[in-house]
C-alpha cells in the first residue's frame, strides 16, 4: 500500500476543508482517502530516491532541491554554510530582513565560500510602504533598491528578484515595476523576476499568469489552506503558465501551535508539515525557515524522501492538529466585515511574526507599514471585534493580544 498523492484527484482533497474532516472524523489535512492510493513506480521513485530530489522552478528551467532556505529569520551566517554544505542551493532573503543585514551576511557567506555561481539568490524589493509616487519614480525606486541590495549581496547580479507582499493584480500589473523588471534583465542584474504574496493570493497568481512579465511567484503554502479552491486553481493556472511557484510559510506557524494549544498538540511535526506543501507537484521548491542545525537537518531530511511516515500521517491526521490549526489564509474575506475598514489580514500577520515566529522585528515593521486609518489605531474603541472570519479564525483573540502589545 502506498501513499501517493498524484494519483489522489488534487481537487477532491483540496475540498475537504480542515473543520469538516475534523468533523467527521476523518481529522486529516490529507484527506481521508490520501493514504489509502496505490503508489505508482514514479512517484515511488521520487519520493524514496535517497539522493537530493529537484524540480524545476517553471519557465527558468533552474533545477533547484526541493528544500532551500528562507533566511529571513537567521541571524547566524554558519547556519547559510552549514545549509550550503547540506545540499540546499536556493537561499532566499530580502532588502528589509533586518534592514538590509540579512542580505549582507548572505552576500558574506556566499562571496567567503567562493560559491556565487553554484547558488540561487533570491531578493525582494518595494514593500507596500515604498509604493507612492509615479509610475517612472516606482520603476527608478525599483532599481535603486535593487542596486543597494547588490552591494550588500556583493554581488554582480541576483538570481530572482521579486516584488514584495503584493496583495492584488493592480501591484503585479503596475506599469512601473514591470518596466523596471524589464531593465534589470537587460542590464544582466537580474536574471528572472518574480512576486512574492502574502494576502489575496489568487489575485496575485491569476494576475501573474496572465501578466507575463514574471517568471516565479512565492506564496504562502501550507495545509492550513487545504479545501481553498479558488487558490489552488489560480496556482494551477500560474505553474501552467510557466510561472515557478515556491512555498514559504510551509510550517504554518510552527512554533505557534504550541503558543496556543500547548497542552493539547504536544511537539509541532515540522517534517510532515513541510511534506504536505511538497506533495503537491506544482511547488518545485520550499523555503523553510531554520536558524539551527537541528533545524536544518530536520528539514533537509525531506528534500531525500518526502514519503510521509506513520507517525507523521497519524500526526495530520490528528483532530487536535486539524482543530488546533488556526493559520490566517490571508485571503481578506473579512476586510468588508470591519466597519473601520482595519487591515484585518496585516493584523493576522504582524500577530503570526511576533506569537509564531518570535520575530519581533518583523512583527514590529510589518505594524508600522500600517497606515492609521487601517491599523491597530482604529480597534481601541471596540470592545470586542465584531468582524467575521470564512475561516472562523480567532480575530477577536489576536487583536486583543495585538493590543496588549501595540497599545
Ligand atoms: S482572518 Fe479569516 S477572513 Fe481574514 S484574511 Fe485571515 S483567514 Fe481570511
Ligand atoms: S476591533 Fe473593531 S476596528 Fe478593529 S478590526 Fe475589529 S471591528 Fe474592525
Amino acid at each position: 500500500m502506498g501513499n501517493n498523492i498524484r494519483n489522489f484527484n488534487r481537487r477532491e482533497f483540496l475540498s475537504h476543508s480542515l473543520t469538516g474532516l475534523a468533523g467527521a472524523g476523518l481529522a486529516g489535512v490529507t484527506g481521508g482517502k490520501l493514504f489509502a492510493q496505490e503508489m505508482t513506480p514514479k512517484a515511488d521513485a521520487e519520493m524514496h530516491r535517497k539522493e537530493i530530489i529537484q524540480r524545476t522552478l517553471g519557465r527558468t528551467g533552474l533545477k533547484i532541491p526541493i528544500v532551500s532556505m528562507g533566511v529571513m529569520n537567521a541571524s547566524i551566517p554558519n547556519i547559510i554554510q552549514q545549509s550550503y554544505e547540506k545540499g540546499i542551493r536556493l537561499f532566499d532573503t530580502a532588502a528589509v530582513y533586518q534592514n538590509g543585514r540579512n542580505e549582507t551576511m548572505v552576500g558574506d557567506v556566499v562571496k567567503k565560500m567562493g560559491i556565487r555561481d553554484k547558488v540561487i539568490i533570491i531578493t525582494k524589493e518595494m514593500t507596500p510602504e515604498n509604493r507612492n509616487g509615479s509610475e517612472t519614480e516606482m520603476r527608478d525606486k525599483l532599481i535603486a533598491g535593487l542596486e543597494d541590495s547588490l552591494k550588500r549581496l556583493q554581488t554582480d547580479y541576483v538570481d530572482i528578484l521579486c516584488i514584495h507582499s503584493c496583495s492584488t493584480a493592480e501591484d503585479v500589473n503596475h506599469p512601473g515595476f514591470n518596466e523596471g523588471m524589464q531593465i534589470l534583465k537587460d542590464r544582466k542584474l537580474i536574471r528572472f523576476s518574480g512576486v512574492t504574496s502574502h494576502q489575496g493570493q489568487p489575485p496575485v497568481l491569476n494576475a501573474v499568469a496572465e501578466n507575463g512579465a514574471y517568471d516565479v511567484a512565492i506564496i504562502a503554502f501550507n495545509f492550513a489552506l487545504a479545501g481553498y479552491e479558488e487558490l489552488s486553481t489560480a496556482m494551477d493556472k500560474a505553474a501552467a503558465a510557466g510561472v515557478g511557484l515556491i512555498a514559504m510559510k510551509t510550517q504554518a506557524g510552527g512554533e505557534w501551535w504550541k503558543y496556543v494549544h500547548n497542552e493539547e498538540l504536544g511537539e509541532v511535526n515540522q517534517t510532515a508539515s513541510l511534506k504536505w506543501a511538497l506533495n503537491y507537484q506544482q511547488i518545485a521548491t520550499a523555503i523553510p525557515g531554520h536558524v539551527t542545525p537541528e533545524q536544518l537537518d530536520q528539514n533537509f531530511s525531506v528534500a531525500y524522501d518526502f514519503a510521509y511516515t506513520e507517525d507523521e500521517k497519524k500526526y495530520l491526521q490528528s483532530k487536535n492538529v486539524v482543530l488546533g490549526m488556526n493559520f490566517c489564509r490571508q485571503c481578506q474575506s473579512c476586510l468588508a466585515s470591519c466597519p473601520k475598514g482595519v487591515d484585518i489580514p496585516s493584523l493576522m500577520r504582524v500577530h503570526m511574526y511576533a506569537a509564531q515566529y518570535r520575530n519581533f522585528d518583523m512583527a514590529r515593521y510589518t505594524y508600522d507599514t500600517l497606515p492609521s486609518q487601517k491599523s491597530l489605531a482604529q480597534c481601541r474603541d471596540c470592545a470586542t471585534c465584531t468582524a467575521q472570519c470564512a475561516f472562523n479564525r480567532d480575530i477577536d483573540g489576536r487583536i486583543q493580544e495585538l493590543k496588549l502589545i501595540y497599545a
